[in-house]
């Protein structure tokens, strides 16, 4: 049983509760699903690996802060055992933001920077098929006021790629990607997400 912890804080969240049950159905690993919103919350479920979903990086800071600025604690709660372990984790879109630039004076979860809004206003949002190394092959990409991953910053495995762009990151066992992978039928991340903890916990 993978114990999955979702960060409920704001935004695409409940799409990625059905991409994780299809995933769970898909690739026979039994799954259950526990919402963070608070420290206490992560605390109790002690789970094997997370998805920080998108939404408002700046709401998501603010919602999940520390408790002292009155958020919830949950990111520093995450980013701390993050720094600590191996967990799997899979950021979409602000989730991807918040893990580039975790702006708690730490060190980043993931060895490149992001810019926020980078498609400007006539494109705030998009969908095209992107590229996809890890599964050689191709992805419904839905870019949703998307940030961008700046190229030669990356010092991890550049994993997905639309036109130009990299729009997917892989460090280790974990991936962050620009775009919105609940949001379509294809649950192919987050079985990747599942195996990740299956394979470490063998
Ligand atoms: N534009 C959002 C931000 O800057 C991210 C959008 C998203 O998660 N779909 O935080």
């Amino acid at each position: 049983m993978v114990r999955v912890g979702l960060c409920m804080l704001q935004g695409a969240r409940h799409a990625h509760i059905q991409s994780l049950q299809h995933a769970s159905e898909q690739s026979g690993i039994e799954i259950s699903i526990h919402e963070l919103r608070t420290e206490s919350q992560f605390q109790k479920y002690n789970c094997d690996v997370f998805i920080l979903p998108g939404g408002e990086s700046t709401t998501l800071r603010k919602t999940g802060g520390d408790r002292e600025s009155g958020g919830s604690g949950l990111l520093p709660a995450l980013f701390s055992h993050l720094r600590k372990s191996n967990s799997p984790v899979l950021g979409t879109c602000a989730g991807a933001i918040l893990l580039c630039d975790p702006d708690d004076g730490g060190e980043p979860l993931f060895p490149a920077s992001i810019d926020r809004n980078a498609y400007g206003r006539q494109t705030d949002s998009f969908q095209d098929v992107v590229d996809v190394s890890l599964f050689n092959s191709q992805f419904p990409g839905v870019f949703i006021r998307a940030p961008r991953f700046n190229r030669s910053s990356i010092l991890c495995d550049s994993i997905v790629f639309h036109e130009n762009e990299v729009v997917g990151i892989k460090h280790n066992s974990r991936i962050a990607l620009t775009f919105h992978p609940e949001l379509t039928n294809d649950s192919r991340f987050h079985v990747w997400l599942l195996q990740q903890a299956s394979h470490s916990s063998e």
